[in-house]
C-alpha cells in the first residue's frame, strides 16, 4: 500500500514555496516571476495527486518510460507537465502527448523530431556548462545557430535557456553564466526568449538571485526519492 505522508509533504511544499518567495524578495524580484516545477521522478502517481491537492500545477519528469504511463494515469487532473530529461529523438512525439514544455532541447535530431510531430510546445534550449559533451546541452559556440533553427519551427515557442549546475562547481557563478549567455547570445536573435530554467533543491536560492524563472525542485519538496530500482528497466 502507501507510505505517503501527506502532512509532511504539505509541510515541505509550504516551506520551500515560502523560501522561494523569500529568495525572490531578497533578490529584489517579484515571486510571481518564478515558477516552481516539482520534479516527481521515481515517485508514484499518488504523490503527484497529493501535490495537485496542495495546489501544485507544474510538475516535472525526466524519464520518458516512467513519465508517459504516470501522466496517462493522471489525465483527470489539470496539470502542466514539463519534460526535463534527456530525450531520444524517436520518442520526442510521445513526450509531447503529455508535456507542454520540453526543457532539454539540445540537438538538431531532437528538434527535427519535435517539429515533425506537428504538436505545439514551449521549449528551452539546454546549455552545457562543462567541457564534457556527454553531459548534454548545446555549447555556447553553437547556441546562436541552434536558436535560429528553433525559431524557424513555428509550432515551437522558444522560452529561453535551461541548465544544470555542474557537480562540484559553484552554482551561483554557473547560473550567472547562463544569464550572461542569454543576454549576449539569445536576446539579440530571440528577444522574447527571456526565461531561465535553473535551480534545483540544493541551489535554487542562487538560481533565483541570478534571474531564474523556472525552478526544478525535487527532493526538497518530495522527500527522498524511492530506490531507483523501482523505476528502472
Ligand atoms: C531530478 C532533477 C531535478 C531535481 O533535482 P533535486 O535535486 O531533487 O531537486 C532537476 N532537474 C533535472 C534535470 C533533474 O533530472
Amino acid at each position: 500500500m502507501t507510505d505517503l505522508d501527506s502532512a509532511a509533504l504539505a509541510d515541505r511544499t509550504a516551506r520551500v514555496l515560502a523560501d522561494v518567495a523569500d529568495a525572490a524578495a531578497a533578490a529584489g524580484r517579484n515571486a510571481g516571476e518564478v515558477t516552481t516545477i516539482v520534479v516527481t521522478k521515481f515517485h508514484p502517481a499518488e504523490l503527484v495527486r497529493a501535490l495537485a491537492e496542495l495546489g501544485q500545477r507544474h510538475l516535472g519528469e525526466s524519464r520518458l518510460q516512467e513519465f508517459a504511463p504516470k501522466a496517462q494515469s493522471l489525465r483527470d487532473l489539470d496539470l502542466d507537465w514539463h519534460f526535463i530529461g534527456q530525450l531520444q529523438s524517436k520518442k520526442a512525439a510521445r513526450a509531447l502527448e503529455h508535456a507542454g514544455t520540453i526543457h532539454s532541447l539540445d540537438r538538431r535530431s531532437l528538434l527535427t523530431a519535435l517539429a515533425a510531430s506537428g504538436r505545439a510546445a514551449d521549449v528551452f534550449i539546454q546549455v552545457n556548462l562543462t567541457d564534457d559533451p556527454a553531459r548534454g546541452g548545446v555549447s555556447a559556440a553553437d547556441l546562436p545557430e541552434f536558436a535560429e533553427a528553433v525559431l524557424a519551427v513555428p509550432a515551437l515557442r522558444l522560452r529561453g535557456l535551461m541548465a544544470v549546475a555542474g557537480l562540484g562547481a559553484e552554482p551561483r557563478a554557473e547560473f550567472a553564466r547562463v544569464r550572461e549567455l542569454r543576454d549576449r547570445l539569445l536576446t539579440p536573435i530571440a528577444p522574447e526568449a527571456t526565461a531561465l530554467s535553473m535551480g534545483m533543491s540544493g541551489d535554487y536560492r542562487d538560481a533565483i538571485a541570478e534571474g531564474a524563472t523556472h525552478l526544478r525542485i525535487g527532493t526538497a519538496i518530495t522527500g527522498k526519492r524511492p530506490d531507483p530500482a523501482y523505476a528502472r528497466s
